[in-house]
């Protein structure tokens, strides 16, 4: 029987947000119960053929730096040695003689890089860490249906086998399948942590207990994946191929197109994982005349579907779903001592700074940070929950706003001489006169612990700074000066 001074603490979702915060609430010795909708991705018996393919993100500092602090020092280098470092961004394009070029342009002046990783590869390990503890229970095929707060009670179906599922996580609808009379659970929870993704169940019935405000919207752009096979099996290869990959493993590579995008990511099996990013009038446009697609790649993404294939280009885009893009802001994201919200639940936003799951997992970080530092009673929980709502919404809201704000950036901009103008000066500043504290907005974002909320006010004052130094007399030291500025 479960000690009562223990923490009992459920976890609702075991994607990758929901592993790690169990584990944290692990960690520190509380009884912790996981509940998942789907079955359990480690077993591929029961796991549905499109969540087993590979789905590459790009994991960074923040997501890192949450599971260096997870008390699980073999963790991170288990997942560091299954991601592939990606240095920069390779642009692709076309010269005006029709030759197919491609630009790479380094992350950071310091070398510093952001990897990519299999999404399902980083949730098993996550899994495999917390399934070892003796004070964890994992409950797959099991659905919230509902949850009061003030009793601390929650109710889950048991579900003999998880429903239609899409493969990236953040894209997951409720199952929609019923099943005649499930089995019904009642689970009574000190804390319970909501980590079920963008439709959250948990943050619906939070709403009914709270004042949350909420703020949904859909942007006009939809997502279809597609794969570049290893070198040994594609027609053709890029000037960049190398170690096997049809074009270079270790760039995120974009090909870049007014207001549509294709981008790829490279997988450990010498695949590269692409995703296609474009508005909804162009994807019915194709559903309705599949025969166009190889046209459409050949006009906007130049070299693309040769690296895919024309045959397969068409069958992956007819087999494979086109997704929407959600981006949702809330506040606050708990409920007294008894239940907050983590990751895309609380903040699921466009993938364009590749930060939902490194700023979920932040999340779990931030929230223990929090805890830590009160006493473990119900007032020093509320505390804790409190000042961690205060803390993580407006940085939620911020890199939300910043990862709508890097579409236009990565599908346009970065072509664009002002932005490419702009960038060398920065990392100038941050290479040559350190002491002015001058980084790149993305360098903050992918590569420090900065708050989101500060990275926003941090580059807004360096652009400041920057348009105040144009008009600068040239005789006077731009070090010195740039030193003032940003201390104002
Ligand atoms: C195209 C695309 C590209 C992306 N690229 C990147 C990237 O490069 N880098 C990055 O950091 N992020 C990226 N993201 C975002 C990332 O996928 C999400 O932020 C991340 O998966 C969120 O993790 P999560 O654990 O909060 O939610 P999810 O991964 O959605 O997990 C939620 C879990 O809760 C379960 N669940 C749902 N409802 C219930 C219920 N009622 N009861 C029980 N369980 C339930 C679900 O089955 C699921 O397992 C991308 C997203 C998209 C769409």
């Amino acid at each position: 029987m479960a000690d009562p001074k223990v923490t009992k603490c459920v976890v609702v979702g075991a994607g990758p947000v929901g592993a790690l915060a169990a584990l944290y609430a692990a960690r520190r010795g509380w009884h912790v119960e996981v509940y998942e909708l789907r079955g359990d991705l480690r077993d591929a018996s029961t796991t549905p053929l499109n969540f087993t393919k590979s789905i590459n993100l790009a994991l960074s500092e923040r997501g890192i730096n949450a599971m260096r602090h997870s008390q699980s020092p073999s963790l991170l280098d288990k997942v560091l040695s299954e991601t592939i470092p990606m240095y920069g961004r390779m642009i692709h394009g076309q010269d005006s003689a029709g030759k197919l070029t491609e630009e790479s342009q380094q992350y950071d002046v310091h070398g510093r890089f952001i990897r990519a990783v299999d999404r399902a590869n980083l949730n098993k390990l996550l899994l495999d860490e917390v399934d070892r503890l003796p004070n964890v229970k994992l409950h797959f095929n099991h659905k919230l249906t509902g949850a009061d707060f003030r009793k601390r009670k929650a109710w889950f179906e048991k579900k003999s086998s998880g429903g239609p599922q899409t493969a990236d996580g953040a894209q997951a609808h409720q199952d929609q399948v019923d099943e005649k009379d499930p089995e019904e659970l009642e689970v009574n929870f000190d804390l319970l942590l909501g980590c079920d993704g963008a439709h959250s169940s948990v943050r619906y019935h939070l709403m009914k207990s709270l004042r949350m405000n909420y703020e949904q919207s859909y942007i006009d752009t939809l997502w279809c994946e597609f794969t570049i096979p290893p070198a040994s099996s594609t027609l053709s290869t890029s000037p960049s191929a190398k170690q096997g990959f049809a074009t270079s493993p270790n760039h995120l590579h974009i090909w870049p197109s007014d207001d549509k995008m294709f981008i790829a990511i490279p997988s450990t099996d010498k695949s590269l994982t692409c995703t296609l990013f474009a508005p909804s009038a162009s994807f019915a446009t194709l559903e309705q005349t599949p025969s166009r697609v190889k046209g459409f790649f050949t006009t906007n993404f130049p070299g693309a579907a040769d690296l895919i294939g024309p045959a397969e280009l068409r069958n992956q885009f007819e087999s494979n779903p086109h997704l929407p893009l959600i981006s949702i802001k809330c506040s606050p994201h708990h409920y007294t001592s008894s239940c907050v919200i983590l990751g895309d639940a609380a903040h699921a936003m466009v993938p364009f700074y590749g930060q939902g799951m490194n700023a979920g997992l932040e999340d779990v970080r931030v929230l223990f940070q929090h805890l830590d530092r009160q006493t473990a009673n119900l007032a020093g929980r509320e505390a804790a929950l409190t000042s961690y709502s205060l803390e993580r919404v407006p940085d939620a809201h911020a890199i939300n706003d910043l990862a709508l704000a890097n579409y236009f950036e990565m599908h346009s901009a970065v072509t664009s001489p002002l932005y490419l103008f702009r960038k060398k000066i920065e990392e100038f500043l941050s290479d040559k006169l350190p002491s002015t504290g001058f980084a790149t907005q993305y360098s903050r974002v992918s590569f420090s612990n900065q708050r989101y909320s500060e990275v926003v006010m941090s580059v807004s004052r360096q652009s400041l700074v920057l348009g105040a130094l144009g008009t600068l007399p040239s005789r006077q030291q731009p070090q010195a000066i740039l030193v003032k500025l940003l201390k104002f």
